[in-house]
């Protein structure tokens, strides 16, 4: 079979990133699915953010419930009395948990095989590495052999985002024609507030900085 003619599942949490990884995996496979974890974010807006664009898209959704990350680590994006920081210099950020990725994308695949979808799509990146360790290119592919033992299945997870910078990641959505509605329509931001967000945030600062940053290449 032509992995092009099957389909892949999106690993969504209705951010910038996976937003423009939907777009991707629409642009190149006939049946996209999209997966949610709800683990107690702190902003229950994600997971509404998350259904409005999979209805825009006409793009079916499954929301998993992964409440239990809450219950196994302490960190800011599920507790709200833990400030978000970023990391200092050999420190993880306070918004780290642990596996977090490596679970998601476990649970996705057991969620894609059920489906018939071969690839597994998702936006993780090394290039804006912020020392989540189930991020890096290398983990990824050695969950990708993992996850094929496990199931004795010939998954192919794709990370479109894993190489280039924020503002990169701007100029893809543009590529597609996406700029526009992953600016207005996602949700990236701690604190809640959607599109450009809160401006002070670490989110909000990477998301707002890589955009300026493309803006201007682009003019
Ligand atoms: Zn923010």
């Amino acid at each position: 079979m032509n992995i092009k003619d099957e389909g892949a599942m999106v690993v969504f949490s209705g951010g910038q990133d996976s937003t423009t990884c939907l777009f991707w995996a629409l642009e190149r496979y006939a049946k996209v699915e999209a997966v949610t974890f709800d683990y107690g974010q702190r902003h229950s807006k994600e997971i509404e953010c998350a259904k409005k664009i999979c209805a825009d898209l006409g793009v079916q959704h499954t929301i998993l419930d992964m409440s239990l990350l809450g219950q196994l680590t302490e960190n800011a994006l599920t507790r709200d009395s833990i400030k978000v920081e970023a990391g200092e210099e050999g420190h993880l950020p306070s918004t780290f948990v642990d596996g977090r990725n490596m679970l998601f994308l476990t649970f996705a695949a057991v969620a894609a095989k059920q489906k018939g979808l071969r690839n597994i799509v998702t936006g993780v990146c090394e290039t804006d590495f912020s020392g989540y360790p189930d991020c890096r290119d290398i983990f990824i592919k050695s969950l990708n052999v993992t996850l094929n033992l496990a199931m004795d299945h010939s998954f192919v997870i794709h990370t479109p985002l894993m190489w280039i910078d924020k503002s990169e990641t701007w100029e893809l959505a543009d590529k597609m024609g996406k700029l526009e509605y992953v600016r207005d329509n996602t949700l990236t931001c701690y604190n809640g507030i959607m599109g450009a967000g809160c401006g002070e945030c670490p989110a909000c600062k990477l998301r707002n900085h890589g955009l300026e940053k493309y803006l201007a290449r682009r003019e």
